[in-house]
């Protein structure tokens, strides 16, 4: 597939922060990629830098194989804060000014508003909408010049449930319209609901990039206490686990497929050795995520 867009060693220095940390990713065309992390992780930071707002500290970005120019930045729709409507306005009288500034005929009003579900309220004063309607306005604002790419920041923030559910719904219609998306969100939840693809920030350094559909699955490593001289190799010897390695005095193997603790205990029993100690450690990349984005002593920024 082909490439939207590539980072390489992006970093961001604002005085003693250190925002972003040598991030790299590579965003694929149709990809809905999540850019997940707690507050102040980078998330913002990162898309400020991908759309030329914000000026990197070091490292590149390259928009389709290109420099970020004129003709890239065309082709880019961005909701990074609430966007500025005039409140006295009616939903096609503030379009129909983002057209002017942007160049595009007014016949593209009708067809975003319905896009975005507000064709009924088109002619309702902006002012009137709900947080949700309002959100929805900025992404039809953004849909105007026809992007190929929507770069969208914690867009359901501030919703209400039903809102919320009604931007996902939106996002995964244009998404589905073969539209590459990236959305910065401190919500797992909203990531495995929308995105194909996501990573995971934490005080700036990409620690996670992959598929959603992997984080349900956990890798189950064993810890093992057992009297022997060298129990290290006996367990690497056992075939059971991809990794076997040493924690003080006990032993951490990282099980193989779906190999049990239960395994481990019978074959060491066989090899005439006792485990004094055996217990599962079951963490599920969900898991590790969850603890991260609730900002534990590791996560979160400062
Ligand atoms: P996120 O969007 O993940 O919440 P941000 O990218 O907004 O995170 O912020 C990353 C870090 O950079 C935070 O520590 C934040 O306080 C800091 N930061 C962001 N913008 C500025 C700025 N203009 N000046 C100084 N520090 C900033
Ligand atoms: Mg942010």
């Amino acid at each position: 597939m082909e490439t939207v867009l590539s980072i390489k060693g992006l970093s961001k220095q604002y005085g003693r922060v250190r925002a972003l940390d040598n991030l790299n990713l590579e965003v694929k065309k149709g990809d809905v990629f999540g850019i997940l992390g707690p507050n102040g992780s980078g998330k913002t930071t990162t898309l400020g830098i991908i759309l030329s707002v914000i000026n990197q500290t070091s490292g590149q970005f390259e928009w389709f194989g290109e420099k970020a120019n004129k003709d890239t930045r065309k082709t880019i729709g961005a909701i990074l804060e609430h966007p500025i409507f005039y409140p006295y306005l009616t939903a096609v009288q503030n379009l129909k000014i983002v057209c002017d500034i942007k160049e595009v005929p007014y016949a593209r009003v009708d067809e975003v508003l319905t896009q975005v579900g507000l064709d009924e309220r088109k002619d309702t004063k902006f002012k009137t909408f709900s947080l949700g309607m309002k959100q929805r306005l900025s992404i039809a604002s953004a849909l105007l010049c026809n992007p190929t790419v929507m770069i969208l920041d914690e867009p359901t923030n501030g919703l209400d449930p039903q809102g919320i559910a009604e931007i996902r719904e939106l996002i995964i219609e244009i998404a589905n319209s073969g539209k590459t998306i990236i959305i910065a969100s401190h919500l797992l939840d909203e990531v495995q609901k929308v995105c194909s693809h996501f990573c995971v920030l934490q005080r700036g350094k990409l620690i996670y990039n992959g598929l959603v559909e992997d984080v349900g699955k956990g890798s189950v490593s064993v810890e093992v206490k057992a009297d022997h001289d060298d129990l290290q190799t006996v367990l690497e010897a056992s075939g059971l686990g991809t990794t076997v390695k040493r924690e003080l005095d006990k032993y951490i193997i990282k099980m193989e497929g779906d190999h049990s603790a239960a395994e481990v205990n019978a074959y060491l029993f066989k090899q005439g050795i006792t485990a004094k100690h055996l217990l599962v450690q079951s963490k599920s990349l969900e898991k590790q995520f969850l603890e991260i984005l609730a900002g534990n002593k590791e996560g979160g920024a400062q």
